[in-house]
């Protein structure tokens, strides 16, 4: 591939179609400079939602921080012998939604934690039914594909037999948490099992083809190179194309602190602001209308830097944050964010704030 061998303009119009291929992603990758794709990007985007970003009143609950995967790039994870290993009991979970829920109009419930081995199907599904009874407004954004995998097999039923229980218990979506980068090689140096990659995709197509809807991610700015960003956002397009069941799509990146890969010198520091609005305009330009929406990773990056997003290609500024633990455990404080902050955030570039549910339906316009 030599650079030229593309004009830039004609993403616009073969965005998110069959055309659309990985030679060309990468081609945004490493030939075309950053305000030609924000541009593009935003065209699209502006196509799609005009002028309007959506956000939503979420809780982030990490209910366990043991784990028995122990992956490379986590600072999060305890093998549960330490004296700050955790699990919540249903109660405490109860507890700590009580303390959010009216006062924060909370919609949105992302539960998630460690692929914990003494934890068993009861305890989800009786947890997500007492989360729907006593807060019956939540919608259940629940559980990585690594925590329904081994949930699976620790229950000795299908990963669909998993789902429809879990759904049946109050389950609504699936988030896109492990997909990291696709890539086998990486996903080694990443330090997660092998045959992780199909085994994210294989959940979600499970997930898709019963209509439970799910988001994707990707972890960049860690061993990765232009190839295999490109191959990722393919692999997704193409699973997209088949069920249309991704809600939407974040790119995050990676934060080193405290994790193995920076104790081992591998990535020492995270990457910058150039490299996040590229990776938010690049799969806007991928996807097109086929992930109608891309969301702002503002949690690692800052209020400033949503703000350049949602003007570079995002129209999904995430959620609210209250007490998150998986980012704080990297040494970086990302304290608190409400609602009124976002809108205020969004309304002082000129967008329109929406509200949205976990289904990214309208609660509101602002
Ligand atoms: S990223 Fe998830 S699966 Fe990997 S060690 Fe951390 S908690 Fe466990």
């Amino acid at each position: 591939m030599q650079k030229a061998d593309y004009d830039p303009e004609i993403f616009m119009s073969i965005a998110g179609t069959e055309e659309m291929t990985v030679d060309m992603i990468r081609y945004l990758y490493d030939y075309v400079d950053t305000p030609t794709l924000a541009s593009i990007a935003s065209a699209i985007t502006e196509d799609i939602s005009g002028n309007r970003v959506s956000f939503v009143s979420n809780l982030i609950l990490n209910y366990t921080n043991v784990c028995n995967v122990r992956c490379n790039f986590c600072a999060f994870y305890r093998t549960g012998s330490e004296q700050d290993s955790y699990t919540f009991t249903i109660d405490r979970v109860i507890e700590e939604i009580e303390k959010y829920y009216d006062r924060f109009g909370i919609t949105q419930l992302l539960i998630q934690g460690g692929v914990n081995p003494s934890l068993d199907l009861d305890y989800y599904l009786s947890l997500f039914r007492r989360i729907k009874t006593e807060f019956p407004r939540i919608g259940i954004n629940g559980l990585s594909t690594s925590e329904i995998s081994f949930i699976a097999k620790k229950a000795k039923i299908s990963v669909e037999d998993l789902l429809r229980q879990l759904k049946d218990a109050g389950l609504e979506t699936v988030p896109g948490a492990g997909a990291e980068m696709f890539d086998a090689d990486v996903r080694k140096m990443l330090g997660r099992p092998k045959g992780s990659d199909s085994e994210w995709l294989g959940v979600m197509e499970i997930a898709h083809r019963m209509g439970i809807r799910t988001t994707a991610t990707m972890m960049f700015g860690h061993v990765e190179n232009s190839y295999h960003r490109a191959d990722h956002l393919y692999r997704l397009l193409t699973l997209q194309r088949k069920y249309h069941g991704f809600l939407s799509f974040t790119p995050w990146n990676f934060e080193p602190g405290k994790t193995r890969l920076e104790r081992d010198g591998l990535v020492t520091r995270r990457s910058g602001g150039d490299a996040v609005v590229r990776n938010i305009a690049i799969s806007r330009i991928a996807f097109g209308h086929e992930i109608p929406v891309i969301q702002s990773s503002w949690l690692t990056n800052g209020i400033q830097m949503g703000q350049i997003t949602v003007c570079s290609g995002a129209n999904d500024w995430g959620g609210t944050i209250y007490d998150e633990k998986v980012i704080p455990a990297t040494g970086k404080d990302v304290g608190n964010l409400r609602k009124e902050t976002i809108i205020q955030a969004l309304k002082d570039i000129g967008k329109v704030p929406v509200e949205r549910d976990n289904l990214y339906r309208t609660v509101k316009v602002y």
